[in-house]
């Protein structure tokens, strides 16, 4: 199911598709523009209490909503405790100030080596394309993220070509699939010149919560590319996965990149072996493989999606027992300063002995929307 190879189309079929996504070459960007912004909106739609609303109010001025009108669609009608409204829906919850979560939990304002360019781990760099989202996530734990002006990728370049150590470069956000096509083609364009770049990756939500955006034209900048494409999903829950996104990941595919998906445990969303069961099997059924899940970052105002991490563990060990091994993420943690993520699960059998479910900040009032 994943294209493992990279085979770069040749220029004139690559002109030939950019031609013919002329006509549809807007058709997201003005799907983005009829995002949902105002949490009453989004409560009317799904028909939810209007309580919840007023209470969404106060934190979405802290983060503002964004919801795709598409993605809406794929949530259950007065279902407060549907898993895709809980990802995008404020509520007073994120207001709690809890010890430990912090603006910026991953300490990455000390690995920025230029503006828009994080230098974690050996070999890799993250070029912080832009800050804009086609969705606004609760949990995200660069809500409160400095995002440079598009000018600084320049300097940002600069650091690179001058790195022999960086062989991928890593187009990050925000989205990076925010940025238009052309956009995306002149950065590259100016990737191209740097000789030890191996790989490029995308890490991006938006095939999922906007898989128009995987047009034609997006297509041929991704099969003209000198380096293997690595496309890097974020997708949390099997219910995120419809006909049009299988369609997205098709085309990607056919454009010939390699898709990988990594989630977020998150409390209420996917935290039972159902739901990551469900998940693999809707990523597997789209061509893309599960990759790494990740334990939530202690970001302020995301407490209460945490999951423990021996809960994890017992997840993931349960999970391992049920799904070839290919279909089973992996679980981990990243740590401030460390030089790779941290490894938690798959776990070993004696993890699927019971541990308690739920954290303290898990059990805080569930009705505090
Ligand atoms: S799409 Fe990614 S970067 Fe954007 S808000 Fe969601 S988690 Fe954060």
């Amino acid at each position: 199911m994943i294209t493992a190879s990279h085979t770069p189309r040749q220029p004139a079929e690559v002109t030939a598709a950019a031609a013919a996504a002329t006509a549809s070459s807007d058709a997201w960007q003005r799907e983005l523009a009829q995002a949902i912004t105002d949490p009453a909106e989004l409560c009317r739609l799904l028909q939810l209490d209007p309580r919840m609303a007023l209470a969404a109010l106060e934190a979405a001025g802290r983060f503002r909503v964004l919801v795709p009108r598409g993605f809406l669609r794929r949530m259950r009608r007065g279902d407060p405790r549907d898993p895709l409204l809980l990802q995008v829906l404020p509520g007073a919850r994120e207001l709690i100030e809890q010890p430990g979560y912090s603006a910026d939990p991953l300490g990455e304002q000390a690995t920025q080596r230029a503006p828009a360019l994080l230098h974690k781990y050996r070999g890799r760099a993250l070029l912080i394309a832009t800050g804009a989202c086609a969705v606004h996530c609760r949990y995200c734990f660069r809500r409160e993220f400095a995002y440079p002006d598009h000018a600084d990728v320049a300097a940002a370049l600069t650091v690179i070509a001058a790195d022999s150590s960086i062989e991928e470069v890593i187009l990050s956000g925000g989205d990076p699939l925010s940025l238009g096509t052309s956009r995306l083609r002149r950065l590259t364009d100016d990737l191209r010149n740097i000789a030890h770049l191996r790989r490029l990756r995308l890490h991006t939500r938006t095939p999922v919560v906007l898989p128009e955006r995987v047009d034609a034209d997006l297509g041929a900048w991704i099969a003209s590319l000198p380096w293997p494409c690595i496309v890097v999903l974020h997708c949390n829950h099997a219910n995120e996965i419809d006909a049009s996104v299988r369609a997205a990941t098709a085309r990607l595919r056919a454009a010939g990149a390699t898709l990988l998906n990594q989630s977020v445990l998150l409390a209420g969303v996917n935290d039972s072996v159902g739901a990551l069961h469900a998940l693999s099997e809707a990523l597997w059924s789209a061509g893309v493989l599960p990759y790494y899940l990740h334990l939530l970052d202690p970001v302020r105002g995301a407490a209460h999606f945490e999951v423990q991490e021996s809960r994890g563990r017992q997840l993931l060990a349960q999970l391992a027992a049920q799904l070839p091994g290919y279909l089973v993420p992996r679980l981990a943690r990243e740590t401030r300063g460390a030089p790779a993520k941290t490894l938690i699960a798959p776990a070993p059998w004696e993890s699927l002995r019971e541990s308690p479910r739920k954290s303290p900040r898990e059990s805080l009032d569930d009705a505090a929307y």
